[in-house]
């Protein structure tokens, strides 16, 4: 069976936009595709360390996998989670790839040159991050990598790396799929983006400070009524799907949609032509209240010990496959 392989970065409290542009989308993929595919889920812990961590790091790393859970990922023989610092062999594997890729290729990497620019000092982990993510990668002989846009430059750098190893040791690594099958696997193009209540024009984001700009995913219902009923909206009057010209309305249609799981052209057939503002927010406030209590009612039942004995199950088949691999690679340079 192909693997698929994706990293959850183990974050802070999640927004609404996390929740439906990316969670979501991932936890179905994550249960479209078992049966069909090996799916590994991995909290990318040593990548996280380039840089300050916010907060304890341990619980974040269990909440944001409860999110997951919570949020319908079935974990069961083909869906694994797992933290890539309790499986040593990407770290291991990261050093002989290291061997293989260049200092002038690891240079031009856009992430590294965003992140070193204008500093009197960089770790070495920013430069190295793409041949661990390699590693990451090939250890499962993973073919799709459902990932941001802003990755796709160190999917290709490894299959570059891959390739050139493979031409000096022999077939050891199965490359990943190009980008363009890759952006083909992951439906790009519908792509969702929740946007900020209070300014529509662009994205839901943690880190923005208004709080009624966001939806938390540990918001009260409370809170939830009154962030939406105080978005912004426009004075056009008439309800229209136009993310152009009524993009604080339109927002709302897209939520209502994507929430109560239903087609975004029946939502808007519902309330095309429509003029009350007042009960398109009052409707998506109750679908959004109602989903968050009950997903949150989920979250309560998950227990600590339950994420726990699902990573101990997922870490002890990623360290099988990955030293399997590990050995083959160990065994062609010359080490065994
Ligand atoms: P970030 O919160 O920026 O670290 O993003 C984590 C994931 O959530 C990424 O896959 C983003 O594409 C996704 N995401 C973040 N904000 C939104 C949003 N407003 N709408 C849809 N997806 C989002």
């Amino acid at each position: 069976m192909k693997t698929i392989l994706t990293g959850i970065r183990s974050n802070s409290v999640l927004t609404l936009g996390n929740y439906l542009g990316a969670l979501l989308p991932m936890v179905r993929l994550a249960n479209k595709y078992s049966g069909e595919y090996q799916f590994n889920v991995f909290v990318p812990d040593l990548h996280s360390i380039i840089s300050e961590i916010d907060g304890n790091f341990k619980e974040n790393t269990l909440r944001t996998l409860k999110y997951y859970l919570a949020a319908g990922l079935l974990v069961n023989k083909n869906v694994h989670i797992y933290r890539q610092s309790y499986v040593p062999a990407h770290a291991e594997l990261c050093w002989i790839l290291n061997c293989t890729a260049t200092m002038g290729e690891m240079s031009r990497m856009t992430q590294y040159k965003e992140k070193s620019e204008g500093k009197a000092s960089c770790n070495v982990g920013i430069f190295d991050y793409p041949v661990l993510m390699a590693a990451d990668i090939l250890l499962y002989s993973a073919e799709f990598i459902p990932l941001g846009e802003d990755q796709f430059q160190h999917i290709e750098i490894t299959r570059d790396i891959a390739e050139r190893f493979n031409h000096k040791h022999g077939e050891v690594f199965v490359l990943p799929a190009k980008t363009a099958e890759q952006i083909k696997f992951m439906e790009i193009e519908k792509a969702i983006r929740i946007r900020d209540l209070i300014s529509p024009e662009k994205k839901m984001s943690k880190s923005t400070v208004a709080e009624n700009s966001k939806i938390m995913l540990d918001d009260t219902p409370e809170a939830v009524r009154k962030k939406i009923m105080s978005a912004t909206t426009d004075s056009v009057g008439v309800i229209h799907f136009d993310m152009v010209n009524q993009p604080g309305i339109s927002n709302l249609l897209q939520i209502e949609a994507l929430v109560s799981n239903r087609p975004l052209s029946e939502v808007t057939a519902e309330w095309d032509g429509k003029t009350s503002y007042g009960d398109l927010k009052k409707q998506v406030s109750e679908t959004v209240a109602k989903m968050l209590e009950e997903f949150q009612a989920r979250l309560k039942e998950i227990s600590d010990e339950d994420v726990i004995l699902l990573l101990e199950e997922g870490e002890k088949y990623a360290n099988e496959i990955a030293n399997a691999k590990l050995l083959e690679v160990q065994k062609a340079v010359g080490l065994r």
